[in-house]
């Protein structure tokens, strides 16, 4: 009988040097450094570049520098970083609205029952707030300030929450420093062939500097190329164009605003919409469309006229891509990690969570050289469930609009959406409702904000709601508003807050 240890994993490679792949090289390293004999390499093309674009982030950012033990101060340093609140949304609805997405907790529980249920009972009397207005992260937005709200402490602003904008490429470097110093080898070169094993696994890479690389265990990050899970593995993709049609996008940098907001903008626009994603020293924008509505130079034209073209400091650069996911991102002795995993567009900064998501489910899961079949399916289950919540939330961005200028927003009118997603709106338009997964990235807080944003009211409220006393609670709401504004302008500006730590 094999001991354990000769069953153990020991050599690991992962093929790709963008963020995908130097998280995943982070995350194993630092999770499996007590284990001597375990290898890691990463192999990179000194040819193809990385994507160079996921640049805003959701607060598990901050969760993943913790888990690795690095120092946010010395992170925003080195990564040009900027701290995010919230999403603002712009002209979704309809042009000239907005709303926001904020990180962290809204509003108060009163007499047990959610504070959004009070605020439906106060906006079906016309009240002056809307939903956002009791969210800390928003108080503190509005008003271009920062706060960090330290462990344990109670203060109206405690329930706030962060996450960061940072450069990808500086990322990309930050953490193959720190994976090198974990023993991590880093080898740059061509993959130019994938040997398989009579049963359909991985056996070794060949390269074009050195014969082969064999190793126990292979993760896929080579971005769109996808070059193992699909070239060699052939694991089939699930196409969820018809449910969000995007398919392009054209990034270009701009010079650094005066004064840093502390949130991403998505701006909606006739095909698509536009992000800009504010840095230390410089701001990152972008337009995401779908070529059936609009050419590129018609595209290119309306980005640059949004952010100006003499602010420009780069040339508007084309990417592509097809929304969806491979039906498995474990198959064999493969994970599929990053853009060769799958594609969501970046409207809630999703993609770099993903990609932290699926490197601790692996740790998590962490196989022996049997491969034990239930715990891949398990992983593959988790990873789905990760990537059709996150689609069911982008889509009801779309899905709720009430644009009809332009033929792109005449197609959502129409457009089916996924029956799931369906399924939670009919929960929620009969009382205001929500399905409570706790395993969801998107709590309840979230659907509320984007719900609340679109205008979506539910047909009846909670009936317990109907019960409570409705000026108290309309005091309560005054009360709790007015000193949220109070505490928020009092803090420091974004800006300075950053100039304080950048060293
Ligand atoms: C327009 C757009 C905007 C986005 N915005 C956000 C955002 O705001 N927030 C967010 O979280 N995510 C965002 N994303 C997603 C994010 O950019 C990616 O998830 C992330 O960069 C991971 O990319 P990757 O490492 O998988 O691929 P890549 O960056 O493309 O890296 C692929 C790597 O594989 C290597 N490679 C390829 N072929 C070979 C070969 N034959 N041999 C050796 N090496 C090879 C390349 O050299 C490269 O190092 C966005 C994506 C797009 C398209």
């Amino acid at each position: 009988m094999q001991s354990t240890d000769s069953l153990s994993i020991e050599e690991y490679v992962i093929v790709g040097g963008g963020t995908a792949g130097w998280i995943t090289a982070a995350i194993l390293a630092h999770s499996l450094k007590h284990f001597k004999n375990v290898k890691i390499k990463l192999v990179e093309s000194p040819d193809i570049p990385t994507i160079g674009v996921g640049e805003a982030t959701i607060p598990s950012i901050i969760d993943m520098l913790t888990y690795l033990k690095i120092p946010l101060v010395e992170f925003i340093n080195k990564t040009d970083a900027s701290f995010k609140l919230a999403i603002r949304f712009d002209d979704w609805l309809q042009q000239g609205h907005s709303y926001w997405h904020p990180f962290g907790k809204i509003g108060n529980a009163i007499d047990n029952l959610p504070f959004y249920q009070h605020w439906l009972k106060h906006a079906k009397h016309q009240g002056q707030y809307q939903f956002s207005d009791f969210s800390p992260s928003v108080a503190l937005a509005e008003h271009g300030k920062f706060y960090a709200p330290r462990p344990g402490e109670k203060t109206n602003l405690s329930a706030s929450s962060y996450a960061l904008h940072f450069n990808a490429g500086k990322v990309a470097e930050y953490l193959k420093t720190y994976s090198l110093e974990l023993g991590v080898e880093h080898i740059k070169a061509n993959v130019t062939h994938t040997e398989l094993t009579t049963s359909g696994a991985i056996k070794q890479l060949k390269l074009d500097t050195q014969p082969v690389l064999a190793a126990d265990f292979f993760f896929d990050c080579s971005g769109q190329k996808a070059l193992l899970i699909d070239k060699s593995l052939r694991v089939g993709y699930q196409d969820w164009q018809s449910f969000l049609p995007v398919n392009r996008a054209l990034a270009v940098q701009t010079k650094p605003s005066n004064n840093i907001a502390p949130y991403t903008i998505a701006k909606a626009d006739k095909a698509g919409w536009q992000w800009q994603i504010p840095l230390q020293s410089r701001t990152g924008n972008g337009y995401v469309y779908c070529d059936d509505f609009i050419d590129q130079a018609a595209a290119t034209t309306q980005l640059l006229n949004r952010v100006g073209e003499e602010n420009c400091i780069t040339e508007p650069r084309l990417i592509r891509f097809k929304t969806g996911k491979r039906n498995k991102m474990w198959h064999k002795n493969c994970v599929a990690i990053g853009l060769s995993g799958g594609f969501l567009e970046p409207l809630e900064s999703t993609s770099i969570y993903l990609i932290m998501r699926a490197a601790l489910n692996f740790v998590q899961a962490l196989p022996d050289k049997n491969l034990h079949q239930p715990s891949i399916d398990e992983y593959n289950r988790l990873m789905d469930n990760e990537y059709l919540n996150i689609r069911d939330f982008i889509v009801l961005h779309y899905c709720t609009s009430k644009r009809t200028d332009s033929e792109f927003w005449q197609m959502w009118q129409h457009l089916p959406i996924p029956a799931s997603l369906s399924q939670k709106l009919d929960l929620f338009t009969s009382q205001g409702r929500l399905m409570d997964n706790p395993k969801d990235l998107f709590a309840s807080d979230s659907w509320y904000a984007v719900l609340a944003g679109m205008q979506v009211t539910p047909n009846s409220l909670d009936p317990l709601i109907e019960r409570s006393n409705f000026s108290l609670i309309e005091k309560a709401m005054h009360d709790s508003y007015t000193a949220l504004q109070n505490n928020a302008r009092q803090q420091r500006d974004h800006k300075q807050y950053l100039n304080n730590l950048i060293k």
